[in-house]
């Protein structure tokens, strides 16, 4: 693109006079604004005619990555393809015309939706039931997290204000757990990534609320001692809280509820369909073992016979300050799930752990692998094997792009130096993640043989490698 007109602000663009735009006639009649809410001079708006318009932000829209535009093999991060039967559905009038305050009567069909959705959540997790209200992962972290608390406190124990989690965990878990109120105790990982279950006994009294845990770990394990540290957990007292963001690899092969945990959150917007990013749209469901189910927040949506009802809290109930969540990413969800069925949702775990194994073994021999064995649906690497020419993960990521590929995740979890953290998640078929290998091995030699050309990527995306301290330093927000 070296038309000179693309690749600036509108604003660049504007010419005085020049409009894209015919208001429809006036069906109304005359309003005339009180004075003090009238604007005093013109809006300052760029002035374009139509084409300058649908060009630029045609060619704007160019310039973003997607999944629609490829391959996003970003760990924990789930960013996987939304089906588009999904949009649809809760594009539909029905879902999208429904006021959050209009009669339970007049809108059984959305309360239906959320009450289904809530049980097929409680079924594939094993645990009791569900609330949709969180808005996103760390919310429903915080809402657990709320939930543990008010749990103990109803059996008048106080002095339980501590919140375990590992040192590999997503940094949200600590953030909410101090934002609860709560304090944070690192337990520490074994060489091999998973808890280090005796330096996690040392850690347990009374004075311990709940340990955090995400499995499989942010390294891709399974973690092999849940049954020991749920003994152990509950022994002391305190509650087992899952951070299921990333629900895919267990689904169908195990379920958080049956592994003994008691409260857990789920990402709709990673498990379940919708893609986000920029912060949001999202969604972050809540569960809880039998016999928790009164403390989840109100307003929550019910069924009384044959009638779904809204049923609003009391004093002293959790409150979350979200309504009934984000129903359109429930709707997608539930649409996903049924779409799906019971017997192909069982397919999604194994498909996730195949495709991240398969980059793994295809790829560890020109990339550094620093824990071996089976991973779930994602894996780390630490860099490239052979770093002799000085090529780095920021490098490889950079030239990825220019194969038309999203970078992996980078630099997370800090366990390594160069890590590279790899999740190609079960929508993808082979012929992508074969290409994607191919890339990965064309670029482990390009680092051996022209390793400038890795160095100075990317080289063909509109704008090239940014100073990234500058940029932190120095953000310049405005044009
Ligand atoms: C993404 C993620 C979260 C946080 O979810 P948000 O919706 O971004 O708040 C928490 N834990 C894990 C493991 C995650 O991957």
């Amino acid at each position: 693109m070296n038309n000179k007109l693309y690749g600036k602000l509108i604003f660049e663009l504007s010419h005085e006079g020049r409009k894209a735009y015919s208001l429809p006639s006036n069906k109304y009649g005359n309003y005339e604004l009180p004075a003090d809410m009238r604007r005093q001079a013109d809006a300052e708006l760029p002035e374009c005619d139509e084409l300058t318009v649908v060009r630029h932000y045609t060619n704007m829209s160019g310039n973003n990555f997607g999944v629609d535009n490829g391959f996003y093999p970003l760990g924990s991060c789930t960013m996987k393809y939304n089906p588009y039967i999904d949009e649809e559905i809760a594009a539909r009038p029905e879902f999208t015309a429904v006021h959050p305050a209009q009669p339970a009567n007049t809108c059984q069909g959305a309360l239906a939706v959320y009450y289904n959705l809530q049980k097929s959540l409680a079924a594939i997790t094993g645990l009791s039931e569900f609330t949709l209200n969180p808005f996103a992962g760390a919310h429903g972290e915080l809402t657990g997290l709320m939930i543990i608390r008010a749990y103990h406190e109803s059996r008048g124990d106080f002095k339980r204000v501590k919140v375990i989690v590992p040192d590999s965990a997503h940094g949200t878990n600590p953030a909410s757990a101090a934002v609860c109120g709560l304090e944070v105790v690192e337990v520490k990982s074994n060489a091999d990534g998973t808890i280090d279950i005796d330096h996690l006994r040392s850690l347990l009294d009374d004075t311990v609320a709940a340990i955090m845990m995400t499995n499989p770990n942010t390294l891709g394990l399974f973690e092999p001692g849940i049954p020991e540290i749920a003994k152990i957990v509950h022994e002391c007292g305190a509650l087992l809280y899952y951070d299921g963001a990333n629900l895919n690899p267990m689904l169908g092969a195990s379920r958080p509820g049956d592994m003994g945990f008691d409260v857990m959150h789920i990402n709709l917007h990673k498990t379940f369909s919708t893609p986000h990013g920029g912060g949001g749209p999202g969604c972050g469901p809540v569960g809880v073992r039998e016999g928790l189910e009164r403390f989840l927040p109100k307003p929550k949506v019910v069924k009384n016979g044959d009638m779904y009802e809204i049923e609003t809290g009391g004093e002293g109930e959790i409150h979350v300050g979200a309504f009934l969540g984000n129903f359109d990413v429930a709707v997608k969800a539930y649409t996903y799930i049924l779409s799906l069925g019971r017997e192909n949702i069982k397919m999604v775990g194994p498909l996730a752990t195949l495709n991240a194994n398969y980059i793994k073994e295809s790829l560890k021999d020109v990339y550094e692998l620093p824990i071996n064995g089976l991973c779930k649906h994602e894996f780390v690497f630490d860099g490239l094997k052979d770093k002799s020419t000085g090529v780095t993960t920021m490098d490889v990521a950079k030239r990825l792009l220019d194969f038309g590929f999203h970078a992996p995740t980078i630099y997370f979890p800090l366990l390594f130096h160069e890590a590279m953290m790899i999740e190609p998640t079960e929508s993808e078929g082979k012929d992508t993640i074969d290409e994607f290998i191919n890339i990965m091995r064309e670029i482990a030699r390009e680092a051996k043989e022209e390793p400038d050309l890795v160095k100075n990527a990317p080289h063909n995306t509109p704008i090239g490698r940014v100073d990234d301290v500058q940029a932190a330093k120095h953000p310049v927000l405005k044009f």
